[in-house]
């Protein structure tokens, strides 16, 4: 792939080093790297945080508390005093304009100095943040301007544009370096390098989508112009800032939009569906699939029958039913003598479905296994085996069925639950464990809109909005630790009505150890002192796989009453007689956690309860999420206020969700644009054309040097 030489000459000298702009020594060039700064480029996307508004000077009695301000005025008192309590010296000063006065204060400072600067009757321009104390209003350690004998401020105003007159941007900073001295780097940057900045975006979309040119972007996010409006800037609405997110969301579209095309073209496995298992499955069934249910089984069905693979995205609350459906898909692929992979995020969820799954096959005559990385080696051997001579139709299993040495005879359906746990990769390595492979991923945790468009929008999406019939919402209270008897007192009442509990533990620290002592301890206890008449049985993560099914089964057949647990049965897990989900130190989850251990509850016809006990001592956020579990129950409203409370990044682990990291985009604020280009992006990635006219060579670049490696696209160049 060879870059067109206007391109290549723009790429190379945005890769210039900071250290060729004027006033860049190597003391500077360490600070710039603290910030990830190295090259002329990092610096153009690095965009202000905020602005501040020095169009005009304020008069002192129209001075906002709580933000910075530029105000002129004349000093009417100054000097040393010393601070009543704390016996420190201080220098203060008086200033008046007319309209009222303001106090300026600091507390480190040169004497000799200020005295002999600070004198009454001189006149300064002052910028600071205004700080109100009772009645008064302070400014802590102002940058002062002095005005030269009998000029007025306007002209000083004039004379150091860098300073004032204008909407100046705020820089992130970092120790030992001034934001005076940034926003001169940063403009240097700007003026010399912005014009090299072009998009390869085609004409049509950008006149479309009403962006500026790329270099005037950068130029006016920067700098923005001194009519525009402050509201607009600060919101990340003006045309500069969209300008950017706009071209960053189009290529990571484009190539999402490529790789579904893709996978559109490629040839696989047309499969029959003559129902030879699934009708006697539903038949056999003690309840009938939910219209949802059939919905999206009807979507999947289509997909499997298409000479393309499938690459499907189910998502549905907890509890909707997930596990049926891709049960029926998976007869389906075994009706055409293929096997299935079903993957989940943690041994219990494995074994769990394997039981069920292995119930179902078992009577249809189907063999069944069960892959995880705790089996013994003998365990392991026979089952990998017999996989790859076809013996056995469907494995389930964790991350171990996603590691070399893992084969089949021939796979034609991939299933990965709770999708959310895994990566990207993760579902491009089970792909290439079959022929192009048909792939369905699950996934419980409803993801807003703008971000499963970034994680997921190379997929089909088929949407379970239909919980089973005959459910009643569960009754979620927050309760302090004061009322922990009583919630022991209810859990007995239930039980004494035939019903089961659980009770969670949460991490302590970061050690899963302190997290068993906490399960284990608490389970004990509960046993001795809380629960001596019921059966309080112990789940955590390092128990034996055998341990886990003997206890999880015990729970099922009721001859557990009380499930003490670590999260570990977060997901997935399905005894539909437990009624009471009882969380400690529930302020500790997060809201995706919170939903999903709520979801264990609420399973069957009974009235369901979920408390959360939180402690004295809860952050404010963790208020926050606990009245959003009290007001809701709808996955897609506590998705979208756990991203509000959290962040993207946050939301479902950077790293292991694949999601990119943007230099200008903003998910929670950039919705609309994402949509915007994401339309765009597949409008033109559909284009006949596009792969191969010479018109779109510059776009397939920047799109191959952006995102080729991250979206693992094949060259395109
Ligand atoms: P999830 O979507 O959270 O994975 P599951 O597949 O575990 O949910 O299903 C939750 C429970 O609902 C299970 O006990 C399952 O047997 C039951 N279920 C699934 N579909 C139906 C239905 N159509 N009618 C009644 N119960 C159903
Ligand atoms: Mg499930």
């Amino acid at each position: 792939m060879s870059l067109t030489p206007t391109r290549k000459r723009s790429t190379q000298l945005l890769a210039t080093p900071l250290e060729t702009i004027r006033g860049v020594g190597s003391r500077v060039l360490e600070k710039l790297a603290k910030l990830g700064l190295h090259t002329v480029e990092d610096a153009l996307y690095c965009l202000p945080f905020r602005y501040e508004d020095r169009r005009q000077l304020k008069k002192i009695a129209q001075l906002l508390p709580g933000t910075e301000q530029v105000f002129t005025g004349e000093i009417t008192y100054a000097a040393e005093t010393v601070t009543p309590r704390a016996r420190k010296k201080i220098f203060e000063a008086m200033v008046s304009d007319g309209s009222g006065q303001v106090a300026l204060k600091w507390f480190r400072y040169r004497g000799d100095w200020m005295k002999k600067q600070f004198a009454v009757g001189r006149k300064a321009v002052f910028i600071g943040e205004i700080k109100r104390f009772g009645a008064l209003r302070e400014v802590h350690h102002p940058d002062v301007e002095f005005l030269p004998e009998g000029a007025d401020a306007e002209t000083i105003l004039r004379a150091d544009p860098l300073s004032f007159g204008r909407i100046l941007p705020v820089y992130p900073l970092t120790e030992g370096l001034p934001q005076k001295s940034l926003r001169k780097i940063m403009k240097e940057v700007v003026d010399c390098y912005a014009s090299l900045a072009v998009s390869a975006i085609p004409d049509d979309i950008a006149s479309r989508a009403q962006l500026l040119p790329l270099d005037e972007a950068f130029r006016q996010a920067h700098w923005p112009e001194a009519d525009v409006s402050l509201a607009a800037l600060e919101e990340g609405r003006d045309a500069a800032r969209r300008t950017l997110v706009f071209d960053e969301f189009f290529f990571l579209e484009l190539g999402l939009a490529l790789k579904r095309r893709g996978v559109v073209l490629e040839e696989g496995i047309p499969f029959q569906v003559e129902h030879r298992y699934t009708r006697p499955l539903a038949k056999m069934l003690p309840f009938q699939l939910t219209a949802a249910q059939r919905r999206v089984l009807g979507e999947i069905k289509a997909d499997l029958m298409a000479p393309h693979p499938m690459n499907r995205l189910v998502q549905g609350d907890v509890g909707c039913g997930k596990t049926i459906v891709a049960l029926m898909a998976a007869l389906i692929a075994i009706e055409n003598d293929t096997q299935v992979a079903v993957v989940a995020p943690t041994e219990i969820l494995a074994e769990q479905h394997y039981l069920q799954f292995h119930r179902w096959l078992e009577v249809l005559g189907l063999r069944c296994a069960l892959l995880t990385g705790s089996q013994s080696g003998k365990e392991k051997r026979e089952v990998l085996e017999a996989v790859r001579t076809g013996a056995i139709h469907l494995v389930v299993g964790t991350h171990a069925l996603l590691q070399e040495g893992v084969e089949f005879r021939q796979l034609g359906l991939g299933i990965i639950d709770e999708q959310h746990r895994f990566g990207v990769r993760q579902r491009g390595v089970l792909k290439r464990k079959g022929i192009s492979p048909h792939i369905l991923v699950m996934t419980a945790t409803p993801i807003p809109r703008t971000l499963s468009l970034t994680l997921y929008g190379d997929l089909a999406l088929s949407v379970i909005d239909e919980l089973p019939p005959g459910r009643t919402p569960v009754v979620t209270k927050v309760l302090t630790e004061n009322y922990r008897e009583r919630a022991y007192n209810f859990i007995k009442k239930e039980i004494g009505q035939g019903r089961q509990a659980y009770i969670v533990y949460p991490l302590v620290k970061e050690s899963e150890k302190s997290d068993l002592l906490a399960a284990s301890e608490g389970a004990a206890q509960l046993q001795a002192e809380v629960f001596p008449e019921s059966k309080v049985g112990l789940l955590h993560g390092q128990m034996k796989p055998d341990e886990k099914e003997a206890v999880m089964e015990d729970f099922k057949k009721r001859r557990i009453d009380i499930l003490v647990s670590t999260t570990v049965i977060e997901v997935g897990i399905d005894v539909p007689n437990a009624t009471v989900m009882l969380v400690e130190h529930a302020e500790r989850f997060g809201l995706a956690q919170l939903h999903q251990l709520r979801g264990r509850v609420g399973r069957g016809a009974d009235q369901s309860h979920c408390l959360l006990i939180r402690s004295q001592r809860c952050s404010e956020d963790g208020m926050k999420r606990l009245q959003v579990m009290t007001e809701t129950s709808d996955g897609f409203r506590i998705a979208e206020a756990d991203l509000e409370i959290r962040g993207p990044g946050e939301f479902l682990g950077t790293r292991q969700a694949g999601l990119p990291d943007f230099r200008v985009a903003n998910l929670l604020r950039d919705g609309r644009v994402l949509e915007d280009a994401r339309r765009e992006a597949f409008r033109l990635a559909a284009e006949e054309d596009f792969m191969t006219h010479p018109q779109y060579e510059e776009v397939r670049q920047v799109l191959m040097e952006r995102w080729g490696n991250r979206l693992e696209l094949a060259s395109i160049g």
